[in-house]
């Protein structure tokens, strides 16, 4: 491993609030080294929220075995007040280093006698850290603390050092928690029992199933409960969301029992939805913790976690991730059957066709923007999202990866494969190549060398249909297809349809080298005796085969602007209220850390955009650039004043209104300009939220709330050949 505390360092990098698109969290990466000692935790711990303490009992029983040094971290101002072994003899420890180790955290060294097989530590302290929210472009980083007790709220990870953590172990846990009601506490595994002694919540929880970290969190909830499945639902939320409760609940058993359907028994005898009082999407074994911004959000206006994204995609980790581990280091499976199973095969199953082939279009498209061939290593390198570029490579190509597999392969054996590898893998550890051997067991074919074109090869295809050479021999027509290299071995649908756009023909063509054709008939014409009228040729129209998207192909999204190596960002050089309010954008763009240029507008010329894409921060009156560039626009499409602005032969007049836009620019298609224009500056006071809707052409505002959103299309479809009148 390249650092040995990976398993118990928390990076908060997670996307909240992203309207429409994947909703994340931190993952924890498993390892499967066994040299740990640590077997199994029975720990009693009682906090104090207003003097941020803790104050514990871990009886910990250890594994047989030669290493007998137990070294183990605590939070640094937590103190170890004893350490026995199972005869109650005081043993001696010390502290350690390792230069790995967060600051936050203290490390003790213990020799243990050959024969203890468990031994008690009593350990109590301090944690507060309290949570930094953190904002970067086009996400909320999470809060980031390393552990807090607070009245505010309670968050500790393994990271925070609550418990005696031995680096690499997966112990099983048994933990009795006290803390002062009203707050309560949750933490993972399964929920035995909840009392209230005399003000003290106490709960008890266990785990069977061996985990490498322990979270826990508390705070004031209202909970409500329900039975589903076998399962015990709660939501655990604040006072003020509280009636949110049966809109949680309803989603989550829907999602319980279609997914139980497919993949047999939860892992967990509850699943919970707990807020946090910081930013966060992490997925725990039997809960979710969700920061109160997206819990609230759920009222409308935004992101709605309840969707498949978000809540389906927690309770799927609970399968995958935290049940079936996985270790990063022989590659991270896990976000993209999570994400391919929740976020997309919901869709799929539940007659969203559109949405469906808008997932994965999107998918492709994202993969496009986010990773450019540069950046676009291989599946099976995927470790965990620390970059845009990570997350398409883990959950948008690891995702579309299982969709060919299971076109392939066929549902009953895809998801016998899926049940399989649980059933074998539960509890333990599973990598690429047990999914494999399972799916060629259930498909009685071999799948070597499908898993390793989509695992070990970087990008993905690179296809289109060649316009120039659509051949015209009646009745017939002929289609070349066009392959980049590498030469991906492909099976791409197509689809011929005639003026209306009615089906003539449909089927599929193999496809592995450079070119391959395809001949379209147009007999339905020739039988009624007339003339065929102009048809369309389309190749993979639904989008089942992930392909890498070209600028000109792109629709117009500020997204396709700021990941644009060498785009030019420009900014008003006024200091007028407006261009004040503007340039809080080019602060959020600049600590964004990307290829771009800024420049003020007073700069601008021609020349200097030439050859890049453009975001003009400010309409008319404001901006200079825009005054120069806005007649590109298609007429009709945007005009701006100073106080109001037309879209779209719609005039906008209110002071808070404002709009992002983008368009192709009509001179140098595969490039594009973003505008973002505001009535006043009143108008723009939330202006950094603009960036969670970066895939939109469109997007209208009033008051910083999204009003209105569309796309607008691309300049160009390499997937689409006109078949010209017989
Ligand atoms: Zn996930």
């Amino acid at each position: 491993m390249a650092n040995r505390f990976t398993g118990l360092l928390i990076v908060a990098a997670m996307m909240l609030a992203c309207a429409g698109s994947a909703y994340a969290e931190t993952e924890f990466a498993k390892s499967a080294q066994s040299e740990a000692l640590i077997k199994h935790h029975q720990l009693a711990a009682s906090f104090n929220p207003a003097e941020h303490t803790i104050s514990a009992t871990d009886t910990i029983t250890l594994k047989p075995g030669a290493k007998r040094t137990l070294r183990f971290a605590l939070g640094k101002d937590v103190k170890v007040d004893s350490l026995k072994d199972d005869h109650g003899k005081d043993l001696a420890f010390k502290p350690a280093e390792d230069e790995d180790l967060p600051e936050h955290l203290a490390l003790y060294e213990a020799e243990v006698p050959k024969t203890a097989v468990g031994l008690t530590i009593a350990y109590g302290g301090v944690i507060y850290d309290p949570p930094q929210e953190e904002a970067t472009l086009a996400h909320v980083r999470g809060g980031t603390t390393s552990g807090v007790i607070s009245e505010e709220g309670i968050y500790l990870d393994a990271g925070s050092g609550w418990y005696p953590v031995e680096d690499g172990a997966l112990p099983t846990f048994s933990f009795t928690l006290s803390v002062p009601e009203p707050i309560a506490l949750v933490t993972q595994g399964d929920l035995v029992s909840r009392e209230a002694k005399d003000g003290t919540d106490v709960s008890v929880w266990r785990s069977r199933v061996p985990q490498d970290g322990f979270t826990l969190a508390g705070n004031k909830f209202v909970v409500k409960t329900r039975r589903a499945e076998g399962v015990t639902l709660s939501t655990y939320l604040f006072a003020e969301d509280a009636a949110l409760a049966d809109k949680f609940l309803d989603a989550t058993e829907k999602y319980l029992r279609f997914y139980t359907g497919i993949l047999g028994d939860f892992p967990y005898n509850r699943f919970d939805i707990v807020e946090n009082f910081f930013q966060t999407g992490y997925g725990m074994p039997g809960y979710t913790l969700l920061g109160d911004a997206v819990v609230k959000m759920v009222r409308g206006g935004g992101y709605d976690v309840t969707e498949p994204s978000g809540v389906a995609h927690e309770l799927m980790h609970n399968w995958w991730g935290n049940y079936v581990f996985f270790d990063a280091d022989q590659g991270n499976w896990c976000e993209a059957i999570t994400t391919y199973m929740a976020n997309y095969y919901w869709l799929e199953s539940h007659g969203q066709d559109e949405e469906a082939r808008q997932w994965r279009k999107h998918a492709s498209v994202k993969f496009s923007v986010n990773a450019p061939p540069d950046q676009a290593y291989p599946l099976r390198e995927f470790r965990g999202k620390e970059t845009e570029a990570d997350g398409v490579v883990g959950y948008e190509k690891g995702a579309m990866f299982f969709h060919h597999l299971r076109r392939l392969i066929g549902d009953k054996a895809f998801f016998a494969g899926l049940r399989q590898v649980i059933a074998e893998h539960g509890a333990g550890f599973a990598t690429w190549d047990d999914f494999r051997r399972a799916f060629e067991q259930q498909a009685g074919t071999d799948l070597g060398e499908m898993f390793t074109q989509w695992l070990d090869r970087s990008g993905v295809p690179d296809f289109r249909v060649d316009m120039e050479t659509m051949q015209e021999t009646p009745p017939s027509y002929i289609a070349r297809l066009v392959q980049q290299e590498p030469y991906w071995n492909l099976l791409l649908d197509f689809r011929a349809t005639d003026e209306k756009g009615a089906t003539n023909a449909e089927g599929h063509v193999a496809m592995s080298l450079g070119e391959a054709w395809v001949t379209v008939g147009s007999e339905k014409a020739d039988n009624d005796g007339k003339k065929a009228a102009d048809g369309v040729f389309s190749l993979d129209p639904e989008w089942n085969t992930m392909r890498r998207v070209p600028a000109v192909a792109l629709e117009p999204c500020l997204n396709a602007v700021l990941n644009e190596e060498g785009a030019v960002v420009v900014y008003p050089s006024g200091a007028d209220e407006m261009s004040t309010e503007l340039l809080k954008l080019v602060d959020v763009i600049e600590s964004a850390g990307r290829g771009l240029t800024l420049l003020p507008d007073s700069q601008f010329t021609a020349e200097v955009a030439e050859g890049h894409s453009l975001f003009i921060l400010g309409g008319s009156g404001v901006n200079r650039a825009w005054d120069q560039l806005g007649g590109l626009i298609p007429a009709g499409t945007l005009t701006t004043n100073e106080k109001s602005f037309s879209f779209q032969r719609r005039v906008f007049m209110s002071p808070e209104d404002s709009i992002l836009a983008t368009f192709v620019n009509p001179q140098r298609p595969g490039q594009f300009i973003s505008v973002y224009h505001g009535n006043s500056p009143a108008a723009l006071a939330r202006s950094r939220y603009i960036f969670f809707y970066g895939w939109d052409s469109y997007l209208l505002f009033n008051a910083g709330r999204l009003t209105e959103r569309g796309m607008f299309p691309p300049a160009a479809n390499p997937w689409a050949g006109r078949i010209p009148a017989g």
